[in-house]
C-alpha cells in the first residue's frame, strides 16, 4: 500500500553488492533478556528459512542494548536453542560489537545537524511529544551538542540528565518520528561489552544501523515495528548508509498463554512456574522438556505461513503438529495412571508368564520395531476408568459379569467387585482369565502386572499438563496472574508401568497406549522415572 519505502542510491547499491556478492542476508535479532519462545521459532523460521531457501546467510545477532535486563545465561541459552531447532547462524554477532561504530556515527549525525543533546526529563519528553512541541534544546549549536555528547560518554553527566535525540519531525503524523532517543546514560556494566560504556544506544538508533553495517538484504520483523520503519529509513538516509529492505509479518499469539518476555520473566521470577523450561510454558526450552521435537515446532511454523493478519492461534494447532510427529517416532508401551487391583482367581499363585507386546503395533507391515516383555501374573492393575459397578451400552470396560481383552494377553471376565464401606469405591476386582482366548471382546484395555508374587509393578511419576491460563487472551487482562489455571499441572506420583520403562532415559518419547504421548522429564533420577504428557491421543484440531 502506501508504506514509504525508499530506494538505495546507485552508489550505495554498488557498494553493497561489492561487499556481499549479491548474497541474501537476513538476521534473527533476539534481545538476550529471557529464553526464546514459540514466537521466536516463527521468527527464526522466517529469518533463517528465507536465507536457507535463497542460499544466503542468516546472522544470529544479539540485540543487546539494554544492559540491565540482559544476562550471559540468556546469551548461552539462545545459542543452544537456535542450534537445537536446526538453524545454523551464518555469523553470530552482538549489537554491542558495534558500539564504537555506532558512537562514531552518532557524532557524524550531530555534525550533519540531525541530532542534539537534550536535557528534558522522561516526563517532559512525554508531555512535549503529546503536544508535538519541540524540546527547548533542539536548536542548540552543533558544537555544543558535540561537546556535551563527548562529556556524556566520559561519564561527566548523571543518569537522566542528558540524552542524544534524533532531530526528526515532531509535526509528522507518525509519533515514531518525534525526535526518538538515540543514546541514554546508564552506569550499568554490559554483559558483553563490559564496563567500557556509560552511554547506550537505543533500539531505534541501533537496529537499522547494524542491519545496514551487516548488509542485511531483508530485515524482517513483526508488525508492531511497522510504525518504526519511517525512523529506520530516516536515520539511514541521514547518515547516507545502505538501506535494507524492511518487511513486517504478524506476530504469533497463542491462546491461553503469554509470550511476552516480560510476563514470562514474571512467571519464572515469582515462581508461578518451575523455571524457564517449565513444560507448561510456550518457551522453546519448555516445549522441548515437554517432549516437542524441533521438527514438530518447525512444521507448526510452516503451517502458520507468513501473513500480515494478526490473530490468536489455538493451542490445538501446535498440538496437532506435535502429535503427528510423536506418532511417527514413539515406541508404544503400557502405563496405568490410576491403578485398580485385579486378582485373576483361576491363575495359580506364583505363576508368571512372560508375554510379548509390540513396540509399533500401528505399523502393520513392519514388525522390525520389535517387541518388549510384559509379565502376566495373578495380580494385575487396570485403569480405574476401565472398571464400573454398573455396565452400560457404550461402555467397553469391565463390569460385573463382563469380559474385556487385556492388550497382548487374554480375555478376562469380572466375577466380583469388592467395594469400600461406601459401597461405591472400588477396592479390588476379581476376575477369571480365558487361556484359550475363545472369545473376542470388543473392549481392549491396557494393564500392568506384578512381575513376581507380591512385588509391585514399576512405579513412575506422571505429570499431566493443561493450559496455563483460563482465558483465551490473558494478555488483555489487567490482573493476568489471577487468570492462571490452578489445574495446569496434575502430578500422579504412583502410576504403574511395564518393567522395561525402568530403562527409559531423559528425553525418551513414548505413546502410553490409550493415554497419549509422553516424554521422560529432566527431573527423573535413577529409580524414579518421571513422564510429562506431551499431548493427548485425540486430535481435536478441526480439519
Ligand atoms: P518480547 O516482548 O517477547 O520481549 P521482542 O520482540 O522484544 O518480544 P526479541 O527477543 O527482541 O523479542 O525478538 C527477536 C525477534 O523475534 C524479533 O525479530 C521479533 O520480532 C521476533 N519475535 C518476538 N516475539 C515474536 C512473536 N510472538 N511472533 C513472531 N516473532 C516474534
Ligand atoms: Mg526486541
Ligand atoms: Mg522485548
Amino acid at each position: 500500500g502506501n508504506i514509504w519505502r525508499p530506494a538505495n542510491s546507485k552508489e550505495r547499491l554498488a557498494r553493497h553488492l561489492k561487499e556481499t556478492g549479491g548474497k541474501v542476508l537476513t538476521r534473527f535479532p533476539p534481545e538476550p533478556n529471557g529464553y526464546l519462545h514459540i514466537g521466536h521459532a516463527k521468527a527464526m523460521f522466517v529469518d533463517f528459512g528465507l536465507a536457507h531457501d535463497r542460499d544466503g546467510g542468516c546472522y544470529l545477532r544479539y540485540d543487546d542494548t539494554n544492559p540491565e535486563a540482559e544476562k550471559q545465561e540468556y546469551i548461552d541459552h539462545i545459542q543452544e536453542i537456535v542450534g537445537w531447532l536446526g538453524w545454523k547462524p551464518w555469523k553470530i554477532t552482538y549489537s554491542s560489537d558495534y558500539f564504537q561504530e555506532l558512537y562514531d556515527l552518532a557524532v557524524e549525525l550531530i555534525k550533519r545537524g540531525h541530532a542534539y543533546v537534550d536535557h528534558q526529563t522522561a516526563d517532559e519528553i512525554k508531555d512535549f511529544r503529546e503536544r508535538r512541541a519541540e524540546s527547548p534544546w533542539r536548536n542548540r549549536p552543533t558544537e555544543e551538542s558535540l561537546r556535551l555528547f563527548d562529556e556524556m560518554r566520559r561519564g561527566l553527566w548523571e543518569e537522566g540528565t542528558a540524552t542524544l535525540r534524533m532531530k526528526q519531525d515532531v509535526k509528522n503524523d507518525n509519533f515514531n518520528m518525534f525526535d526518538l532517543i538515540a543514546y541514554r546514560i546508564k552506569y550499568t556494566p554490559h554483559p558483553h561489552a563490559g564496563d567500557k560504556w556509560c552511554i547506550y544506544p537505543s533500539y531505534d538508533y541501533t537496529h537499522c544501523i547494524v542491519d545496514s553495517l551487516e548488509n542485511i538484504t531483508h530485515s524482517l520483523c513483526t508488525l508492531e515495528f511497522e510504525t518504526r520503519r519511517a525512523s529506520y529509513y530516516w536515520l539511514l538516509e541521514a547518515l547516507g548508509l545502505y538501506l535494507p529492505h524492511v518487511w513486517e509479518y504478524a506476530r504469533l499469539s497463542i491462546a491461553n498463554t503469554v509470550l511476552s518476555k516480560r510476563k514470562l520473566n514474571k512467571l519464572v521470577t515469582d515462581h508461578w512456574v518451575d523455571g524457564w523450561d517449565d513444560p507448561r510454558l510456550m518457551t522453546l526450552a519448555g516445549l522441548r522438556r515437554r517432549g516437542a521435537s524441533p521438527e514438530a515446532i518447525n512444521s507448526f511454523c510452516r503451517a502458520l505461513g507468513i501473513t500480515r493478519s494478526d490473530n490468536i492461534i489455538q493451542m490445538e494447532l501446535l498440538e496437532h503438529h506435535i502429535r503427528d510427529d510423536m506418532n511417527r517416532r514413539s515406541a508404544r508401551t503400557m502405563v496405568v495412571l490410576k491403578p485398580v487391583r485385579v486378582v485373576i482367581t483361576n491363575l495359580a499363585e506364583g505363576h508368571v508368564e512372560q508375554l510379548e507386546a509390540l513396540v509399533r503395533p500401528d505399523i502393520k507391515e513392519d514388525q522390525g520395531h520389535g517387541t518388549y516383555k510384559v509379565p502376566f501374573s495373578r495380580v494385575i492393575y487396570i485403569e480405574d476408568t476401565d472398571v464400573r459397578l454398573k455396565d452400560s451400552k457404550d461402555y467397553y470396560g469391565l463390569a460385573p459379569g463382563k469380559t474385556v481383552m487385556l492388550r497382548y494377553a487374554y480375555p478376562i471376565t469380572c466375577t466380583e467387585i469388592v467395594t469400600g464401606p461406601d459401597n461405591e469405591t472400588i477396592v479390588e476386582v476379581r476376575a477369571t482369565y480365558d487361556p484359550e482366548k475363545s472369545t473376542k471382546p470388543k473392549g481392549v484395555i491396557h494393564w500392568v502386572s506384578e512381575p513376581a508374587p507380591g512385588v509391585s509393578p514399576l512405579k513412575v511419576e506422571v505429570r499431566l499438563i493443561d493450559r496455563l491460563f483460563k482465558s483465551e487472551n490473558p494478555n488483555e487482562l489487567d490482573d493476568w496472574l489471577a487468570d492462571l489455571n490452578p489445574n495446569s499441572k496434575t502430578v500422579i506420583s504412583d502410576a504403574l508401568a511395564v518393567p522395561h520403562l525402568a530403562d527409559a532415559r531423559i528425553g525418551d518419547k513414548f505413546q502410553f497406549e490409550r493415554l497419549g504421548y509422553f516424554c521422560v522429564d529432566t527431573d527423573s533420577k535413577p529409580g524414579r522415572t518421571i513422564f510429562n504428557r506431551t499431548v493427548t491421543l485425540r486430535d481435536s484440531y478441526p480439519k
